[in-house]
């Protein structure tokens, strides 16, 4: 059999009563239920469990379950770890190196935060567009983008998904960077700069994580769609990873990969395969099999798909 139930998180923090009660994520108090019913419901098992069953064939328990946690966020650091030493339970985590030692925030997380703070999806739409034409995109181009990329998803609506892609990856790097920055401040009135600190861990908590056992593996050095970048770049960003790796104390022998937005391509594979990394992890959505499933394209439940 070999199944494997892993789940992916991202947010888990006291939503209400924060800064930001729009951002989509877990309460902590459905994230402490959710572990209890995990743990009740499945055998928990640590990452080096989860290599041994991929690369050296050894069976895991029945209902096995791996928890995975993406983006080093300071909440794993201050909710998540203490939740999980409580039961005695083992997660992975995987942190971007860019959030973590350059103190920049991700494309990924300003998005979010510009979603969650603005009144009304429209408001961020127009603003997008008066952006993208401020910086030389013609109207037409606009229109031949949304016809492309605003295609609703099973989180989001055809207008969200559009805004998403286009500071993800469809605009030019530096531009979508750029306007990503400005709409930050328009809509949550905060530097990026100012926000880091606060929404990521640092090096020392990384560097905890692995202290109290748990698994610190790589999500890519600047968090790119590998898949969208040469394998040149590929190759840097993933060497980049592994020196931070070593910086916090994680090892770098048969070690995990986590693609940032479950991006990759088979460059990525040979690569991954050359440096001597075991397992690859994607966002594409189901319970894996070690034995029948690729160790470099392992799929993912996410958290909204059990009871909280
Ligand atoms: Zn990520």
């Amino acid at each position: 059999m070999n199944n494997l139930t892993i789940v992916m998180y991202h947010y888990v923090r006291p939503i209400k009563d924060s800064k930001f009660p729009g951002i989509k994520g877990l309460e902590l108090d459905g994230f402490k239920r959710q572990l209890d019913y995990l743990s009740e419901n499945f055998s928990i098992v640590t990452t080096e469990e989860v290599i041994s069953a991929a690369k050296y064939s050894k069976p895991l328990p029945e209902s096995a379950c791996w928890l995975t946690f993406d983006d080093g966020y300071k909440e794993h650091f201050e909710y998540v770890m203490p939740e999980l030493l409580k039961r005695n339970l083992h997660a992975a985590f995987f942190p971007p190196r860019v959030a973590i030692e350059e103190n920049q925030v991700l494309d990924v997380n300003l998005i979010h935060h510009i979603l969650s703070s603005a009144d009304n999806i429209d408001q961020l739409v127009t603003s997008l567009n008066s952006h993208c034409i401020v910086h030389g995109i013609s109207d037409s181009q606009l229109g031949e983008f949304y016809k492309e990329y605003a295609i609703p998803n099973r989180y989001d609506n055809a207008d969200t998904i559009y805004v998403k892609r286009m500071l993800q990856h469809v605009l030019p790097e530096q531009l979508r960077t750029t306007i990503a920055h400005e709409m930050f401040q328009e809509f949550v009135g905060l530097s990026a700069a100012e926000f880091s600190s606060e929404l990521y861990m640092s090096v020392e908590e990384v560097r905890e994580l692995v202290c109290n056992g748990m698994y610190v593996g790589s999500h890519g050095s600047m968090h790119y769609w590998l898949d969208k970048i040469t394998p040149e770049e590929q190759e840097k960003d993933i060497k980049q990873s592994l020196k931070f790796l070593d910086i916090v104390g994680a090892s770098t022998k048969d070690w995990v990969m986590c693609y940032p937005y479950g991006a990759h391509n088979d460059d990525t594979i040979e690569l991954l395969k050359r440096f001597g990394a075991a397992l690859g992890i994607t966002t594409e959505v189901r319970v894996a099999n070690l034995t029948t499933d690729n160790p470099f394209k392992l799929p993912r439940l996410n958290t909204n798909d059990f009871p909280q």
